[in-house]
């Protein structure tokens, strides 16, 4: 059996876990440096702690569990790593630069049952979900990553958008957001980081109640449930009349803006009409959410599917902004190296078989 990654644990884990073995409430604090500020890879590099506390965390616990099995670069600066689980699993982490900072795109499954027409993610059913150690430790090989580069660059914003649904795997993704918010760890401010979800409804109303507070971002893709249903089957557990009731408690519970995604596929709902009905969907929420357009990313599978002319994006966001709607149009990152979610991955397993 494979030592779970001691990432997983956050600062009050780590100290009742060793406080329950009879050792000192501070060595766990010292353990936290040696992780989140000095980044060692081994136990025994952490030099003033006490020998039988490292000798008791090795015996149950690794540090790092994956291993890189390839990694692109692109032109643009965006990084994307395929990364080998302990148990031979791959999965895809994402580095992207923005103006405003370094963004890392964690995956939280090895693969995705909710099954979207569009998505290469989809295409591989679920076979686990990810432990929380293994969604931090992605962000540390990327950090980590930087930080052999000497520039002393930091990750200062997360996107759970990677493979996976995060929802289906909520308590791994909480503790995962709790471990990556701790001041005296990677120190990621709440506003700076994003889960997706395709819309499970009773989970959306559960996030709004936890203690995470962080952002959230819907995918929508559809303004009515004819539409959604048959470009996302999850419509048919929670259409748009359970969906819009979580988003409103959402949004009345946390105080928060939220992202309203919208992929954009080609003479299926990225006409004049579909930009309307969208705004009248929205109706008063109109000065809590955002719209965020993506252009669509084509998979090899799904070839009933192609990105909308330049011209159609535009429209539908002049629409949008006319109605009174903000929106805003996703910036691609990678595209000369698979970034879409999931597409690295499938092609690399596909390959193999
Ligand atoms: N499962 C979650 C999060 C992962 S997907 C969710 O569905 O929200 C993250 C985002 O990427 C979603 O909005 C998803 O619809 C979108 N996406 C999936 N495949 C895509 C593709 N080929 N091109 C562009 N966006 C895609
Ligand atoms: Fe899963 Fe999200 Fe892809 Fe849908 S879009 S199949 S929920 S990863």
């Amino acid at each position: 059996m494979n030592k779970p990654s001691i990432y997983g644990l956050t600062l009050d884990q780590l100290t009742s876990w060793l406080e329950e073995r009879g050792h000192k409430r501070s060595r766990a604090a010292q353990v936290w440096n040696w992780l989140y500020r000095e980044r060692v890879a081994d136990f025994t590099a952490m030099t003033d702690v006490n020998r039988e506390t490292l000798q008791l965390l090795a015996e149950h616990y690794s540090i790092l569990t994956l291993e890189e099995h390839t990694k692109q670069e692109s032109v643009d600066g965006t990084v994307k790593f395929l990364l080998r689980l302990s148990d031979g699993n791959l999965i895809e982490t994402v580095l992207m630069r923005h103006k405003f900072g370094l963004s890392v795109c964690v995956t939280t499954q090895v693969g995705c049952n909710i099954g979207c027409s569009f998505c290469a993610s989809g295409l591989l059913k679920k076979s686990r979900d990810l432990t929380s150690g293994e969604i931090v430790e992605q962000v540390m090989k990327v950090q980590l990553h930087l930080d052999q580069a000497r520039k002393d660059e930091r990750v200062s914003h997360i996107v759970v958008m990677g493979i996976g649904e995060p929802f289906d795997n909520f308590e791994h993704m909480s503790n995962f957001i709790r471990v990556i918010k701790d001041h005296k760890g990677l120190a990621i401010g709440p506003r700076h980081i994003t889960v997706s979800t395709s819309g499970l409804a009773p989970k959306i109303m559960e996030f709004a109640d936890s203690d995470l507070q962080v952002n959230l971002a819907i995918s929508l893709h559809a303004p009515n449930n004819e539409l959604r249903t048959r470009i996302m089957k999850i419509n048919r557990a929670y259409p748009l009349e359970q969906l819009m009731p979580a988003i409103d408690y959402y949004l009345e519970k946390t105080n928060r803006r939220i992202t309203l995604e919208y992929i954009l596929l080609k003479g299926v709902n990225d006409q004049r009409e579909h930009a309307l009905e969208l705004a009248q969907l929205i109706g008063d929420r109109r000065s809590l959410a955002n719209v965020n357009l993506i252009p669509y990313n084509p998979v090899d599978e799904h070839s009933q599917y192609q990105r909308s002319t330049q011209e159609s994006i535009t429209g539908f966001y002049d629409t949008l902004k006319k109605q009174g709607v903000s929106v805003s149009v996703r910036l691609e990152h990678g595209t000369d190296i698979d970034a879409a979610c999931g597409q690295l991955r499938s092609k690399q397993i596909r390959k193999a078989q």
